[in-house]
């Protein structure tokens, strides 16, 4: 049984320890110790990194009862150096705690339960059993904030399961109105964890928060620095609520303040103005289309009754390839040209690769499929559509113009027929 250091003293960051068994996990080799102050993953909480003499530590994971301390390399001494990663200790110590803090300030605020909690490599996640309104969120987070820069001593306290499960019940979770049930139910999973079998670590926010928890916490409820909701979104009945603390939170503050300066540079608005300058641009934006079409219709009706004129008899067969226009522009110009007289139109773009619409107008019984279908052939692609419409397109753009011109002999042939 590994003695686990980090549970008296989680600001111990070096220790000598033996080496007790050599194992694998994945792959790796991996080394039990008998003292250790390594975390292991466990209750959300994910593990410490760091080295064990020249090797990193790349996972340290709790599998049949041994601390497996997972290795990027060998160690080949029976006495090992271990060194924890004291950056990310301490980041997982100011998320870890305010979630503590969060979860508690939800219970008293808004009696929102967390059912759930992940510390992620990004942010930290709890689901709640029940949803809780925006100014519920902010009001706890405040109320979180208020017990971090108060200062408030945590300690750490191991007692029995029964000893657990009155303290638990009465001080604090009830002074703030939780319900022991789910606490009971807490303490009792903190049991089966309980190495010795028989005893609960429970951590307490002096006259806020008690709760059983193996993880690592701080000394002062200061250490957590700030508590900062990022957003909420619904989930399972109740609420996921999205956070972060202490250099997190600073970090997630200045990568918005990033943002918000590189749009108001943008847009050339003050923070207060910049929704109503992006809304004005939004608006500016949808009329610029708005005008856009238009205009670019009239052009193709423009367009259209030129190629008709240039057609001469009705129904005409109009044949043309166009340079660039997109498969968007080319249904288009058919739409207004089949619709202003009797007319076949045979359209093609050169646009990166060949593109193909070939329509007909209302009561005109040539196969614009089987056209297009063979059409295709020679631009080596593929399409189809039915009725008046079809369209598609091929990498060989050089074979555009011969099956734009084999497509309108054979209209100009069938329509000659008698
Ligand atoms: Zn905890």
């Amino acid at each position: 049984m590994t003695e686990r250091l980090y549970r008296d003293d989680p600001y111990r960051l070096e220790f000598d320890a033996t080496v007790v068994a050599r194992r694998r996990h994945r792959d790796r080799p991996a080394v039990v110790l008998d003292r250790t102050a390594f975390y292991a993953e466990s209750g959300g909480q994910p593990w410490d990194t760091g080295t064990l003499d020249g090797a990193s530590v790349v996972a340290v994971v709790e599998q049949e009862g041994e601390i497996l301390h997972v290795l990027d390399s060998p160690v080949t001494d029976d006495r090992v150096h271990g060194r924890v990663d004291g950056p990310r200790r301490l980041d997982h110590m100011q998320q870890h705690h305010g979630q503590h803090l969060l979860s508690r300030a939800l219970v008293e605020v808004a009696a929102a339960r967390t059912v759930s909690f992940h510390l992620g490599a990004e942010d930290v996640l709890v689901d709640l059993d029940r949803l809780v309104s925006d100014d519920e969120l902010r009001r706890a987070e405040t109320r979180a904030n208020e017990i971090v820069w108060q200062a408030r001593p945590v300690t750490v306290r191991i007692v029995t399961p029964a000893e657990a499960e009155s303290l638990l019940a009465t001080p604090i979770g009830r002074l703030h109105g939780a319900p022991a049930p789910d606490e009971r139910a807490q303490a009792r999973s903190a049991h089966a964890l309980a190495e010795a079998g028989n005893a609960v670590r429970l951590v307490e926010a002096a006259g806020f928060d008690l709760q059983a928890c193996s993880g690592t916490h701080p000394r002062s409820t200061a250490e957590v620095g700030v508590v900062l909701v990022l957003a909420q979104e619904r989930y399972k009945g109740g609420s996921r609520v999205r956070f972060v603390c202490g250099h997190r939170a600073l970090g997630a503050m200045r990568r918005r303040l990033r943002a918000l300066d590189e749009l108001g540079a943008v847009l050339s608005a003050g923070l207060a103005e910049l929704p109503q300058a992006a809304r004005r641009l939004r608006e500016q934006l949808h009329e610029s289309d708005r005008r856009g079409r238009e205009l670019l219709d009239r052009a193709l009706e423009g367009e259209a009754r030129r190629l008709l004129a240039e057609a001469g008899s009705l129904p005409a067969v109009v044949a043309r390839a166009f340079d660039g226009w997109t498969p968007a522009d080319l249904r288009a110009l058919a739409g207004q040209l089949v619709a202003l007289a009797p007319c076949v139109a045979l359209l093609g773009s050169r646009a990166g690769k060949a593109h193909l619409v070939f329509a007909q107008s209302e009561g005109m019984t040539h196969d614009i499929g089987a056209l297009l279908r063979e059409a295709l052939t020679l631009v080596g692609g593929r399409g189809g559509g039915r009725g008046n419409l079809a369209q598609g397109g091929g990498d060989r753009v050089e074979g555009l113009d011969e099956a734009l011109a084999k497509a309108e002999l054979a209209v100009r042939t069938r329509a000659n027929r008698p």
